[in-house]
């Protein structure tokens, strides 16, 4: 699993997709760079997402609001106050850690002893074993998830009440050791809050504290009402917006799974109060089936409730994605009720309500939020890309397997030989093909070793001139996956990569 993850950590150096901040400084822990390639894979997933909730659905609309937003704005939402992680730090190593995440991780240690019993019985079992039935009967297996749920939960209590001397309690009765040093040597927890602190103004005394904004969701919520009025939206409605957030992330390990500065698409539908339930359920179903339209595999996503609920929420699901380092959140959605709205109301003194047409009243819309990162969408797509294949020659090929609409460059266009007019014929056909599709042009080294590069690089079709392409307008297009190749009129290029790279 580690080596899987650091091949796709050096994946994507090599082949520039994302590059470690300031690397030349020697880098700036958990901020990236995305490069080339990942700009590219970046913006079509940025693109996929916009079209899918914003171009294809008439009620909802997208908008681009600033990253500075008023101070109050933060009050508001509640995030001075509650959006804080629980820190401790050991006194030897001097490390600091989320106490919650040192929890899950020890929790996710005793997962990993009832995989172990599950994977030794389907041995012992064969074809008679249900892992369903074993999971659901087995005293060792029920014991250990037993355990799970009450530590989990005695921790979602603790830090419900801000009880932290109980997190701190609950990590020294499980002999929870400093995972680098081993020592247990711990302080107390403390609460730290994740939001970057900025100012606005030049002189001193004038300037006014102000916030990077650790969400887009607010930027959405205050634009309510103006968007509702001059886009005459009509309940239910939605509105889309992607852009950066920052947050002082603590644990910032994973590449970039986790980030200090990271992008957000997220989507406030904003509808009757009521029918929360209803429309709860439409968009999780909805935004799985985005997901599994990218054809990344059923088995890889999972959906997981929470029991613990933000401060906002009255239901909420993550889409959680198996990433090299197992099942981890991709996605949320979540019910807000009329939480952020009824804020913005009290703190602006401005009434933030709809006129319901059909019931003759005004009122204050629930929101139902989708909110997935675009980074940890890049992470979740290009991991689950990078393949190693075993050919039939007994070689290997390394071969990103990205769905076609994403990729960076659809097709490469290679003349077999860089002489007898071939690489002018290939130039004309890049020239052609631009106006629609970004593609490369590649005349360097053996064909074989150029394939090969493409294959690397994530790019569907290799187009190779050859002599015969100079006698009857022909080309071979070669396909990423299959590694088929076939003879095709160049005339008819553009419609080949067209039905496979269009949605
Ligand atoms: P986590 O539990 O992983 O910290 P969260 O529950 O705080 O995430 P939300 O506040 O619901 O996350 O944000 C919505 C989405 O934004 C997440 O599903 C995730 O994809 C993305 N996201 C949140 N924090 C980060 C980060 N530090 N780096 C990259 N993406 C992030």
């Amino acid at each position: 699993q580690d080596d899987q993850f650091k091949k796709v950590i050096s994946h994507a150096k090599e082949y520039g997709y994302v590059f470690q901040s300031s690397e030349i400084y020697d880098g700036l822990s958990a901020v990236y760079d995305y490069a080339q390639n990942g700009a590219e894979l970046k913006k079509n997933i940025r693109d996929y997402w916009w079209k899918a909730m914003v171009q294809m659905n008439e009620n909802i609309v997208g908008i681009d609001a600033a990253i500075f937003m008023h101070p109050t704005t933060w009050k508001a939402s509640g995030h001075v106050d509650a959006f804080n992680d629980p820190l401790i730090d050991n006194k030897d190593s001097k490390k600091r850690y989320r106490a919650d995440v040192l929890i899950e991780d020890y929790c996710a240690k005793i997962e990993t002893k009832i995989d172990k019993e599950v994977a030794k019985a389907a041995k012992r079992f064969g074809d008679a074993f249900s892992k369903e039935e074993f999971v659901s009967t087995n005293p060792r297996v029920l014991g250990y998830q037993e355990q799970i749920t009450t530590i989990l939960s005695r921790m979602a209590k603790s830090l419900e009440n801000e009880d932290l001397a109980d997190v701190k309690a609950l990590i020294e009765e499980l002999e929870i050791a400093d995972p680098l040093t081993g020592s247990k040597n711990w302080t107390d927890v403390k609460q730290f809050n994740l939001m970057f602190g900025t100012k606005l103004g030049a002189s001193a005394e004038n300037a006014m504290d102000l916030y990077l904004r650790p969400e887009t969701a607010q930027g959405i919520f205050v634009n309510f009402l103006n968007v509702q009025k001059t886009g005459r939206m009509k309940i239910p409605f939605g509105i889309a917006q992607t852009g950066k957030a920052f947050r002082n992330e603590i644990v910032a390990r994973q590449f970039i799974f986790r980030m200090r500065e990271f992008e957000q698409m997220e989507m406030q539908f904003f509808i009757k109060p009521g029918t929360q339930q209803e429309w709860y359920e439409h968009w999780k179903d909805t935004r799985l089936k985005w997901h599994l339209s990218l054809g990344m595999g059923e088995d890889n996503y999972r959906f997981h409730d929470h029991e613990k609920l933000a401060h906002y929420a009255d239901a909420a699901a993550d889409i959680e994605f198996k990433f090299p380092f197992g099942f981890k959140e991709l996605e949320g959605i979540h019910s807000r009720t009329d939480f952020d709205l009824s804020q913005h109301e009290k703190f602006s003194g401005k009434k933030l309500q709809y006129f319901d047409p059909e019931e003759n009243k005004s009122y204050v819309p629930y929101v139902l939020e989708t909110s997935i990162g675009l980074d940890r969408m890049f992470l979740a797509v290009f991991s689950n890309s990078l393949q190693e294949e075993e050919l039939e020659n007994g070689t290997t090929r390394t071969v990103l397997k990205l769905p076609s609409v994403l990729a960076p460059v659809k097709a490469a266009i290679l003349p077999l030989v860089k002489k007898d007019g071939l690489p002018e014929v290939a130039r004309k056909i890049v020239d052609d093909l631009k106006w629609d599709f970004n593609v490369d042009y590649d005349e360097k080294d053996a064909v074989g070793r150029r394939y090969r590069r493409q294959d690397a690089n994530g790019t569907p079709f290799c187009i190779t001139v050859d002599h015969d392409t100079l006698e009857d307008n022909t080309v071979t297009i070669r396909h990423r996956d299959s590694m088929e190749q076939e003879r095709v009129k160049i005339e008819d290029l553009r419609d080949i990569i067209k039905k496979e790279v269009d949605v």
